[in-house]
């Protein structure tokens, strides 16, 4: 089942245009040839017509737009976003972001930054030749204990495992997003006896899934894509006590540094979520910048350099949606509706 860093926003948004008055303007307009926003050509497309739209880019022009990818699974319609980007905005590279945070001066308008979170193999394969054709950089976060393995990422392995016989005394096993939004909840050392649990009691043995390499690391890096830390294994650091915490982030840092020849200095939050425990952690290892999964626009010079907020994207959306996306008019509504993201 598809993994996703989320946060739920219940806040309103700072915006000279409310959201719900730019729901408002945005529901009463048509989709393309009159269709409705359901039967419009995928999830938001619709969004692109409506008169908020201009506002909301122009907006957005002022801001920095940090895109938060997974995977890519649509190599063509990646392909079509970044050739996009190419003509609205600036791709900037994760050092611009950090030269810009160290010298007190923001980035240039339209400024927007590509990054990947967990980072499988089709970044390898499908990103990295989209970016380098088009010479956009990108930065990439990394599971650092699956690097070389061909272990599956977790949540992936415990659907699997629920599918097929799987069973744990905390987690009753029901639909995937239920049992993996519950073992996500839980304090780490439970959701690790759970995922035991769920090993020794399925009658199958999980897929293996090949990860990077070291060496695929260092070859993204020569492309342009610069390496991050996401952990060693993908805990929720909130639910996660300090030694582990610290044991997390500095055990990554350690292996990417050993894999890179020299320590990331970018971090991005294991489902989005910023934790105060975990910032003193980068500071101490003298990390420049941090991501957060929380789908909104920033300042072009980011006040809070380790928590810096991103867009949730994705390889498969089509160009008008991902031009809401991009301009903070999906974001917005989504608030606005108490939307998780
Ligand atoms: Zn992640």
């Amino acid at each position: 089942m598809p993994h996703s860093e989320t946060t739920t926003i219940t806040t309103p948004p700072p915006t000279a245009v409310t959201a719900p008055a730019a729901a408002a303007v945005a529901v009463a307009a048509p989709g393309p040839s009159g269709t409705t926003a359901r039967s419009a050509d995928g999830r938001g497309s619709w969004l692109r017509f409506s008169p908020a739209q201009p506002l909301f880019r122009a907006r957005a022009a002022q801001r920095l737009a940090v895109l938060a990818y997974h995977g890519v699974t649509d190599p063509r319609s990646f392909g079509a976003q970044l050739d996009r980007l190419r003509r609205l905005a600036t791709p900037v590279s994760l050092t611009a972001v950090e030269q810009a945070v160290a010298q007190g001066r923001p980035l240039p308008p339209r400024s927007v930054l590509i990054t990947f979170d967990d980072t499988d193999r089709s970044v390898l394969t499908h990103a990295l030749p989209a970016l380098a054709v088009r010479r956009i950089p990108a930065a990439a976060f990394v599971i650092a204990e699956l690097i070389g393995t061909d272990q599956p990422f977790w949540w992936h392995e415990a659907a699997f495992l629920a599918r097929n016989g799987g069973r744990s005394r905390l987690v009753p096993t029901g639909r995937p997003a239920e049992l993996l939004a519950r073992l996500k909840a839980l304090p780490d050392p439970d959701r690790r006896r759970s995922l035991h649990e769920l090993r020794v009691s399925a009658h199958r043995r999980p897929p293996r899934q090949e990860q990077l390499t070291p060496e695929d690391l260092r070859a993204l890096q020569a492309d342009g894509v610069s390496i991050g830390n996401h952990t060693l294994g993908h805990p929720s650091l909130g639910r996660c006590d300090d030694a582990t915490v610290h044991s997390e982030i500095a055990g990554a840092h350690l292996a990417l540094g050993k894999w890179l020849g020299e320590p990331p200095t970018a971090f991005a939050y294991p489902d989005g979520g910023y934790d105060p425990r975990a910032d003193a952690v980068l500071r101490q290892l003298g990390y420049r910048l941090g991501f957060l999964s929380d789908h909104r626009l920033g300042p072009r010079l980011p006040a809070h350099p380790l928590r810096i907020s991103r867009l949730q994207v994705d390889s498969t959306t089509g160009t008008r949606r991902f031009d809401t996306i991009l301009s903070g008019l999906e974001p917005a509504l989504q608030r606005w509706r108490g939307v998780a993201v």
